[in-house]
C-alpha cells in the first residue's frame, strides 16, 4: 500500500475555501485508487491562531510538519495582523528551514482562457524562483527611527552555491522535460555585486555542465518586455527571489489570471517536505463569498502528486481542469463566469471520476483488469 503523508495549512481567507476544493479531489483518487492511502492532518495555523495564541504557529511546529511527505498550503493574510508577521512567522519558515530553495512556477495557456496579449496563445514556460536567499533574505536594518536622519539598509545574499542549485535544478528540469533553452533574468548592469555573482555562476553551471541546453541572460527590464511581446520564446527561467517573484505573477497574469496559477517550492534533495501553494493571497476583497477560483490550489494539489511520484495522478487532475475550462460549463467570476468555489471544485471531481468510469470500461472491454 502507498501511503503518504500530507499536512494541510489552509491559512486565511480564501485558501479556507479553495483548500476544500483540493481535498474534494484527492479524496475522489483516494475512493478510486487501489493501494493508495492519503493520511491528513489538517493545521490551523493562520491569523485566527495567532491572535489567539501570539503566534502563528507552535513553537514545536516546524518539527511536527518536517514528519509529512508534503505540505498543502492554502494562502495567508488578514487585515488584523501585520504582512511580516503572516508571511515571516510562518510561510517564510517553513521554505527556509526545509530548504525548499526551489520555487516553481509552470506558466501555460489553459484551453477556453483567454489571455489579456493579443498574441497570448501556445504560451508554455517554467520560472524557476530562487527561494531561499537574494533579496528576501531579511538582513538588514532601520537607524534613527521617526527622525529626519532616519535610514534603512536591505541587503541582498547571494551565495554561489545558492545559485548553482537554483540553475541546477533548472536545467535538471529542462533536460527531463525535453526543454532547450535555459533564460536567466538579472540586473547585473546596475546591481554590480550580487547580480554579477548570479551572472557567472548561472552562466557557467548552464554552459559547463548542461552544454546541450540553450543559454541566454536578459536584463529583467527588457525581459518584462519580452515576456509581454513574445512569451512563447521562453522555456525555462531561473530568477533570484525578487525578479522570479515579480516575473510569476506577470507570467500568471498573462495566462489567466492569479485564480490558475499553482506553485511549488521545493527541496530537491528530498531532506525534507516540499510545500504546494497558489500563488495568490488571502485575497481579502472576496473572502468568505464562496466566489474564488479554486484551480491554482488543485493544481498546486496536482503538482504534489507529482513530486511524490504520482504523475498519473499529478495528469488526471490536470486533465480534468482543463476538460472543465475547455468545456465553459462551469466558469468562475475571475475568469468570467458565475459559478461558485464549490461548484467548480465538483466539476473537476466529475471529470476525475469520468476517466476512471473510462478506464473501467476500456479494461472490461480489452479484459484487462
Ligand atoms: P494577500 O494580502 O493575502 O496577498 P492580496 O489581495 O494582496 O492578498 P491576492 O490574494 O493575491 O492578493 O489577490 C489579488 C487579486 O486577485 C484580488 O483582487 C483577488 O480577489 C484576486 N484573486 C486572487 N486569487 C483569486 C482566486 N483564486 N480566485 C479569484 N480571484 C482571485
Amino acid at each position: 500500500m502507498a501511503e503518504y503523508n500530507l499536512a494541510i495549512i489552509a491559512g486565511d481567507g480564501i485558501g479556507i475555501e479553495v483548500m476544500e476544493e483540493a481535498l474534494k479531489v484527492l479524496s475522489v483518487l483516494e475512493e478510486h485508487e487501489n493501494d493508495f492511502k492519503l493520511n491528513i492532518e489538517k493545521f490551523p495555523w493562520n491569523s485566527d491562531y495567532y491572535l489567539a495564541h501570539g503566534r502563528m504557529m507552535p513553537e514545536d511546529g516546524l518539527e511536527t510538519l518536517r514528519n509529512f511527505d508534503a505540505i498543502l498550503f492554502g494562502a495567508i493574510g488578514d487585515v488584523r495582523v501585520p504582512d511580516n508577521v503572516t508571511v515571516w512567522e510562518l510561510i517564510m519558515p517553513i521554505r527556509k528551514q526545509f530548504q525548499q530553495y526551489v520555487n516553481f512556477r509552470p506558466v501555460k495557456t489553459l484551453p477556453g482562457i483567454s489571455s489579456p496579449l493579443r498574441n497570448g496563445e501556445n504560451i508554455d514556460l517554467v520560472i524557476f524562483r530562487e527561494n531561499s536567499e537574494g533579496e528576501y533574505s531579511d538582513s538588514g536594518g532601520r537607524l534613527f527611527e521617526s527622525q529626519s536622519t532616519e535610514l534603512a539598509v536591505q541587503n541582498t545574499i547571494m551565495t554561489r552555491a545558492g545559485i548553482e542549485k537554483i540553475t541546477r535544478a533548472a536545467c535538471e528540469y529542462a533536460v527531463s522535460t525535453g526543454r532547450k533553452k535555459v533564460t536567466s533574468a538579472t540586473k547585473s548592469n546596475a546591481v554590480t555585486h550580487a547580480l554579477k555573482l548570479w551572472d557567472e555562476h548561472v552562466k557557467r553551471v548552464v554552459t559547463e555542465e548542461f552544454s546541450e541546453l540553450e543559454f541566454e541572460s536578459n536584463y529583467i527590464d527588457a525581459l518584462v518586455a519580452y515576456f509581454v511581446q513574445r512569451p512563447q520564446s521562453f522555456e525555462v527561467v531561473v530568477a533570484s527571489n525578487l525578479f522570479g517573484d515579480i516575473l510569476s505573477d506577470l507570467g500568471s497574469g498573462i495566462v489567466g489570471g492569479l485564480g490558475l496559477s499553482p506553485s511549488a517550492n521545493i527541496n530537491p534533495e528530498r531532506n525534507y517536505p516540499s510545500m504546494f501553494e497558489p500563488v495568490h493571497g488571502s485575497a481579502p476583497d472576496i473572502a468568505g463569498k464562496g466566489i474564488a477560483n479554486p484551480i491554482a490550489q488543485i493544481w498546486s494539489a496536482a503538482l504534489m502528486m507529482e513530486h511524490l511520484g504520482r504523475r498519473d495522478l499529478s495528469l488526471k487532475i490536470v486533465q480534468a481542469i482543463e476538460e472543465v475550462l475547455f468545456e465553459k460549463k462551469v466558469i468562475t467570476a475571475d475568469i468570467g463566469g458565475n459559478a461558485t468555489t464549490s461548484q467548480m471544485g465538483s466539476a473537476i471531481m466529475e471529470k476525475i471520476k469520468e476517466q476512471y468510469i473510462t478506464e473501467k470500461m476500456g479494461s472490461l472491454i480489452h479484459g484487462t483488469n
